[in-house]
């Protein structure tokens, strides 16, 4: 069967799709939590959010579910509500990181975690087999307006931060939905904040909404010029959050990840630390360094977030600036990852100091097309002739004693993944070529 999902929920082109395509993704998503069921509702700031917002609500109505509709919101602010308001769910739509001319959904289950692969099957099969069901005339669903949770959402972050001094910030929050939450919040905890991009508008004429290096030059110069502490960078939907140390340095994920995992596992005096198999040795080297454990899941927020709930750990997270912090909610919050890395400045001080202290790896990645068909008999192959210590949870990763190999077959395009990390920097660009003409081979042995 055809699937709907790809990574992360659902995405399309606007204009690739008529609007009843959303319209019979809300019948479906109906359908699937049942008439009665209460949903929330809400989208990012691009300009295509309000046709695909209403057409959603429509088909949630005429299956029978009651909508309470957030407005525009950061998605971990509506995972926050299907929780906090006991509802059977929610729905959020956004294309989080991707360019304006996307848009998608993203199911959230009524704990507030991010839907399981089991859960977006069942709503592919009730898609494709159009099992979709409609309320009768006098049981379609209401239309509720919530804007009271939000505030209790900001005030519950900074319930839980320890902010000891006022330290000098810039956020840039890319036209995207964290212009009305990291600023105010940050200013209640006696920050200074300077904001950047911080008009909500879905054309991102700021800049493109994944905060990766490239596109937050504008944050860079700004914190440079300033002489900002910290510089703090949100993706479209802000469950991300990206930073620049105040000498305007982009910070890696990973290490902001092992910035956090430290602060965790030194508070509980140890613990367990989730993360993906994709993320660098520096986190693994320092939560062990700490007294902490690094627990390993393939790679998807949903599966970290299970994973944190089922054996109870301290911190679990993505190199990507996606943090999930237990105290606060299990699923990646960009605005809680702004304000514990200032909590940490505030305490620690100079944040280039604390990543200077970090253990150094280089990190690449490449990838290689290959013909779908392919796909399962190449990761045959790959795991026959793999070499060093072998972990096949999500692709195969070839772990040595200082640097490791990951090959992973995209779930969604007809791609393969190969990441090589490694302590010497020459190493690591050989090793990676290496490593891409391994599978080269491997690919025309079978072609
Ligand atoms: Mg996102």
């Amino acid at each position: 069967m055809n699937s709907l999902f790809g990574t992360n929920g659902i995405r399309w082109i606007v204009d690739s799709q008529n609007v009843d395509f959303p319209i019979k993704l809300g019948l479906t998503a109906g359908t699937y939590f049942g008439a009665g069921s209460r949903i929330a509702l809400g989208m990012d700031t691009r300009t295509s959010g309000p046709m695909i917002f209403n057409a959603v609500l429509s088909g949630l109505e005429a299956s029978g579910c009651d909508v309470i509709d957030l407005g525009i919101v950061p998605t971990p602010m509506l995972q926050y509500a299907a929780r906090e308001l006991n509802l059977n769910g929610g729905i959020i739509v956004t294309a989080s990181h991707n360019p304006p001319k996307f848009n998608g959904l993203k199911f959230i289950a009524s704990d507030g975690t991010e839907f399981s692969k089991e859960q977006e099957n069942k709503i592919n099969t009730i898609y494709y087999e159009d099992a979709l069901k409609r309320a009768d005339w006098n049981k379609i669903g209401k239309h509720y307006c919530e804007r009271h949770i939000q505030d209790k959402y900001r005030k519950s972050i900074i319930s839980k931060a320890s902010i000891s001094k006022s330290i000098n910030t810039i956020v840039d929050c890319g036209n995207g939905t964290a212009w009305d939450y990291t600023p105010d919040i940050l200013t209640k905890l006696g920050c200074q904040v300077i904001t950047l991009n911080a008009q909500p508008d879905g054309r991102f004429p700021g800049r493109l909404p994944e905060p990766t290096e490239e596109n937050i030059g504008s944050l860079i110069m700004a914190v440079k010029q300033h002489g900002s502490e910290i510089g703090i960078a949100h993706d479209g939907d802000a469950d991300r959050a990206s930073f620049v140390d105040e000498k305007g340095e982009f910070i890696t994920g990973d290490n902001s990840l092992a910035l956090f995992a430290i602060d965790a596992v030194k508070k509980n005096n140890g613990g367990k630390v989730v993360i993906p198999v994709n993320t660098s040795m520096t986190v693994i080297d320092v939560v062990e360094a700490n007294g902490g454990e690094a627990v390993i899941t393939p790679v998807g927020s949903p599966l970290i977030a299970r994973k944190m709930i089922e054996i109870g750990a301290v911190l679990g997270g993505e190199g990507n600036g996606g943090v999930i912090f237990p105290e606060h909610q299990f699923c990646r919050d960009g605005m809680m990852t702004a304000v514990k890395m200032v909590e940490i400045i505030s305490s620690q001080g100079s944040v280039s100091n604390l990543i200077a202290e970090l253990p150094e790896y280089h990190l690449k990645r490449d990838k290689l097309t290959i013909p779908s068909a392919l796909k399962d008999s190449i990761m045959k192959k790959v795991k026959e002739n793999a070499q060093g210590e072998i972990l096949d949870i999500d692709g195969i990763k070839m772990v040595h004693e200082d640097h490791w190999i990951l090959v992973r077959a995209s779930g969604t395009e007809p791609i393969l993944r190969v990441t090589v990390e490694t302590r010497s920097h020459g190493q690591c660009e050989k090793l990676l070529q290496d490593n891409i003409n391994w599978v080269k081979e491997i690919i025309s042995d079978l072609s």
